[in-house]
C-alpha cells in the first residue's frame, strides 16, 4: 500500500479482517446504485468528503476549540477546525461559526442550552405541519423540558400562517421563535419572523437543516442576515458528511460555543470536522451553485409531473428541493405508497400532510426530494420518467416485488441508474 494517511480506503484489509461488515458496505453501495434515492434529507457525498471521514483524525481527542484545547497534540486538528470555521463563515457570510455539533439535533440542543432554562417558553412549527421532532415534540427532550407553542400552516394556502405566528408570539411571549422544518416545500419569510421576534423581544432561530445547501449554492435567500442563530445539518442538500453546524451573530458566539462544548457534547469528531471543511470548499465552487439551481428545477418538474397524474403537491408545488405529495385523490395511504415504491426500486418516505386525517404512521402523503438524483446528473427529462414511475408504482402495484408492473418499473429504474450512476466506477 502507498504511504497515504487515509487508511479508511483500505477495503481489502477490512474484507480480510471482517467479511461480514465489508459485505454490508458493499451491498449498501449496490443498493444505492440500483434504486432511485428520493429521500429529501439524503444525498451522495463526494469521495473527497468520504476520504476525510475515513482518516486518522478520527483518533484525536480535541475537547475545546482551536488554540485552547484540553489535550496535547492538537496542532494538526487545530488547522482543520480553523479552516472549517473560516470557510463556513465565508460561505454563509456569518459573523461566527461552530463546526463541532455532531448532528442537526446536537446543534439544536446547543441553542436550547445557550438561551433557555428548563420550562422556558418557545414558539416553533408543529411537527405534523412540517416542523421537526427537536422543535418541541413530546417524545423529544425539547417537548419534555421546554414549554413550546406551535404554529402551523394556513388551511387554504398550506403555507406558514404568519398571522398565527404573530398572534401566538403576542400571547405566549416566547424566549425563542423558531423557523424551519423537515417538510416545508416553500421559502420562509425570514423578515416576517424577524419583525415578530423583535416585537416580542425573542431570539430568532432558524433551523435550516433541510435547505442550507440551497443557500450555500445561492439558489434561495439566506436566513443568516435575519436570524440570531442558524443551525443546520451538513449531510442533506449541502452534500457533506453526516453532521451538524451553526452560525450566529458575534454577540451570541461565546454562549453558543459553551453550549456546544462542554454543556452538550464532549470531544469533537475531528475527522468529521475535516470532512465539513472539504464540503464547504466544494460548496464555494461554481458547479455547486449550478447543482443547487438544478436541484430546485428538478423538484419543480417532478412536482408538476405528479400533479398532472392526480398526485397533488401541497401548496401547489415547491420552491426548494422537496415536494410533499397528497395521495388522497388516488386513494392510497402514505405507508402503502412507500411500500409499493420500495418494491419497485424507488426509495421515498411516507409523510403526514397538513391536516392529515390519517395517523402519523400511516399518513396521507409521501415526501420526495431531488438532492441525490441531481447529484447523479439527472435532469428534467429524467424527472418526467420518475413522475411516471412513481405514479405507476403507487396506483398499479401492490407492494409485491414480483408484481409484473413492479418488475417493469424496476427495469426503467435500472436503466436510469445505469445512465446516471451513483458513485461511478
Ligand atoms: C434533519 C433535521 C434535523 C436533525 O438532524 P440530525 O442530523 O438527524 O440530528 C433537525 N432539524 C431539521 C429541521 C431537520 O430536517
Amino acid at each position: 500500500m502507498s504511504d497515504t494517511p487515509f487508511y479508511g480506503s483500505d477495503y481489502e484489509a477490512l474484507e480480510a479482517l471482517d467479511p461480514e461488515i465489508a459485505g454490508v458496505l458493499q451491498s449498501e453501495l449496490t443498493r444505492i446504485r440500483s434504486g432511485l434515492q428520493l429521500i429529501a434529507s439524503e444525498n451522495l457525498s463526494s469521495p473527497a468528503v468520504l476520504t476525510a471521514l475515513g482518516s486518522t483524525l478520527s483518533n484525536k481527542y480535541a475537547e475545546g476549540y482551536p488554540g485552547r484545547r484540553y489535550y496535547g497534540g492538537c496542532s494538526e486538528v487545530d488547522k482543520a477546525e480553523q479552516i472549517a470555521i473560516d470557510r463556513c463563515k465565508e460561505l454563509f457570510g456569518a459573523e461566527h461559526a461552530n463546526v463541532q455539533p455532531h448532528s442537526g439535533a446536537s446543534a439544536n440542543q446547543a441553542v436550547y442550552g445557550a438561551f433557555c432554562q428548563p420550562g422556558d417558553k418557545l414558539l416553533g412549527m408543529s411537527l405534523p405541519h412540517g416542523g421537526h421532532l427537536t422543535h418541541g415534540a413530546k417524545v423529544s427532550f425539547s417537548g419534555k423540558w421546554f414549554d413550546i407553542a406551535h404554529y402551523g400552516v394556513d388551511k387554504d394556502t398550506e403555507d406558514i400562517d404568519y398571522d398565527q405566528v404573530r398572534d401566538l408570539a403576542r400571547q405566549h411571549r416566547p424566549k425563542v421563535i423558531l423557523a424551519g422544518g423537515s417538510a416545508i416545500p416553500r421559502l420562509i419569510d425570514f423578515q416576517a419572523f424577524r419583525d415578530i421576534a423583535d416585537e416580542v423581544g425573542a431570539i430568532f432561530w432558524v433551523d435550516a437543516a433541510h435547505f442550507i445547501g440551497l443557500v450555500a449554492g445561492k439558489a434561495i435567500p439566506s436566513p443568516v442576515p435575519y436570524a440570531d442563530v442558524v443551525t443546520f445539518t451538513t449531510h442533506k442538500v449541502l452534500r457533506g458528511p453526516r453532521s451538524g453546524a451553526l452560525v450566529c451573530k458575534e454577540e451570541h458566539a461565546a454562549k453558543l460555543d459553551k453550549a456546544v462544548f462542554p454543556l452538550m457534547q464532549g470531544g469533537p469528531q475531528m475527522h468529521t470536522v475535516a470532512a465539513k471543511a472539504v464540503n464547504f470548499k466544494e460548496c464555494m465552487q461554481a458547479d455547486y451553485q449550478q447543482y443547487a439551481k438544478d436541484v430546485i428545477a428538478n423538484a419543480q418538474r417532478l412536482a408538476a409531473g405528479l400533479a398532472e397524474r392526480d398526485i397533488r403537491p401541497t401548496t401547489g408545488g415547491t420552491d426548494t428541493h422537496l415536494a410533499l405529495l397528497d395521495l388522497q385523490k388516488v386513494g392510497v395511504t402514505g405507508a402503502d405508497a412507500e411500500a409499493r415504491c420500495d418494491a419497485a426500486g424507488i426509495v421515498l418516505n411516507k409523510n403526514a400532510i397538513p391536516f392529515d386525517p390519517q395517523k402519523a404512521n400511516v399518513a396521507s402523503g409521501v415526501r420526495v426530494g431531488t438532492p441525490s438524483v441531481t447529484t447523479q446528473g439527472m435532469g428534467l427529462p429524467e424527472m418526467d420518467v420518475i413522475a411516471d414511475v412513481i405514479h405507476r408504482a403507487v396506483t398499479q402495484t401492490d407492494g409485491d416485488p414480483e408484481h409484473a408492473v413492479a418488475k417493469e418499473i424496476r427495469a426503467t429504474v435500472e436503466d436510469l441508474c445505469t445512465r446516471f450512476p451513483a458513485y461511478p466506477r
